[in-house]
């Protein structure tokens, strides 16, 4: 296979084969990728500004039944340290955040047995009523999974309840690899690929926006991170038209300190800094119909981010007030909004603070008044 070949179909936005993406992950040249996942940048979100947001992540519970074996965030039912976060912490971590600027929270944590749809609408209903103007992103399709197994309800019946409630936006959370042979050994209890892809599939019919996301770096193969990118793809493909589907996709490094996959099993990461940035370029390449890629500076720290938004990214995703499952696993980078806006200037950025749709606030730049998602829209 020629690699100029294959760097014309991608920059046709000829969607790539899974043995063409392969070939292009190991044989390309960094630099070669980094300049094709840029033009392609170019193409899909045009211009030099680069997406960044402030939203707090509240964790409903810490109990899990699911007990994943890279998430050292769960405990069980009788845990000294369990807990569901009561509507007081709810409260003060909202005005905190109110503070600080910000007007999404991200609402996710486990999977616990005792808590039902009801729980979930519940408290969506009173954060709406405390705070009407805050956005809330929230669960992941592995709840929804779990959720339409104990309340007997089908996934498009159980998203519909939820965003009546006042979900605004669904997270693509819980992906990690879209490949079963994977989820066996990290989150044998956790929904299976083909559910996780079909609880998105009914929210792009209910057109709720969403992201797809990606935990890479434990034990898959490359082929099963080229796959995961094409079954993504292909739920895009049939999202109805003028539907959000998935907005933007965020790749992020298996965090290995403490982990029962690095303690029992002794897989550590395989991250690193430069196959990162391949990764985002190839993403960027193979994901030819999702406009927006997020670096994730949270969990690979400010040089690697900064090389990213040179290899395809348009986003660093937000300053996330609070998080606790990726920092419990050795993820330490924090950084402010001034801290944010530097590192993108840095890169030769122009920073543009952004809300969960991809929608700018502040941009005199983009006529349309967003950053990406006009292309995704009919308008
Ligand atoms: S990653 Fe999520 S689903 Fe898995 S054990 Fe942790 S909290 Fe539960």
């Amino acid at each position: 296979m020629d690699l100029k070949d294959l760097y014309k179909k991608a920059l046709d936005l000829v969607p790539l084969t899974a043995e063409e993406g392969t070939t292009l992950y190991h044989e390309s040249p960094l630099e070669e990728l980094m300049f094709i996942g840029d033009r392609l940048r170019q193409i899909h979100v045009p211009g030099n500004l680069v997406g960044w947001m402030i939203d707090r992540n509240v964790n409903i519970t810490n109990i899990c039944f699911s007990q994943c074996k890279f998430c050292n965030f769960c405990r069980r039912k009788d845990s000294p340290d369990a807990y569901v976060t009561s509507i007081d912490d709810y409260i003060k971590k909202t005005d905190e955040l109110i503070a600080l600027g910000g007007d999404q929270l991200l609402l996710q944590g486990g999977m616990n047995p005792d808590l039902g749809l009801e729980f979930y609408t519940d408290l969506f209903r009173k954060l709406k009523e405390l705070y009407p103007f805050v956005k809330l992103h929230a669960l992941g399709p592995p709840e929804v999974v779990y959720l339409a197994k104990k309340e007997k309800l089908p996934y498009a019946e159980l998203l519909r309840i939820l965003a009546d409630a006042g979900l605004d936006s669904f997270p693509g959370a819980g992906a990690e690899i879209l490949a079963d042979r994977v989820r066996q050994i990290v989150s044998p209890a956790k929904a299976t690929a083909g559910e996780w892809l079909d609880v998105m599939r009914e929210a792009h019919r209910l057109n709720l926006p969403t992201s797809a996301t990606m935990m890479y770096g434990h034990l898959e193969t490359v082929a099963e991170r080229i796959d995961h990118m094409i079954r993504i793809r292909e739920v895009q493909d049939e999202k109805p038209e003028g539907s959000y589907g998935f907005i933007t996709f965020v790749p992020w490094p298996f965090q290995d300190e403490g982990t029962l996959l690095s303690k029992k099993h002794g897989i550590k990461s395989s991250y690193n800094g430069p196959d990162y940035i391949r990764l985002v370029a190839i993403s960027r390449i193979m994901l030819n119909n999702i406009t927006n890629l997020q670096a994730s500076l949270l969990t690979v720290g400010k040089e690697v981010a900064m090389l990213s938004l040179h290899a395809g990214a348009n986003d660093l995703g937000s300053i996330m007030i609070e998080e606790n499952v990726v920092s419990s696993a050795g993820s330490n980078f924090r950084f402010n909004a001034n801290e944010i806006q530097e590192i993108i200037r840095e890169a030769g950025f122009d920073p543009v603070r952004r809300n969960q749709k991809y929608e700018s606030f502040y941009s005199q730049e983009i006529k349309a008044k967003k950053l990406g998602f006009a292309r995704n829209k009919k308008e």
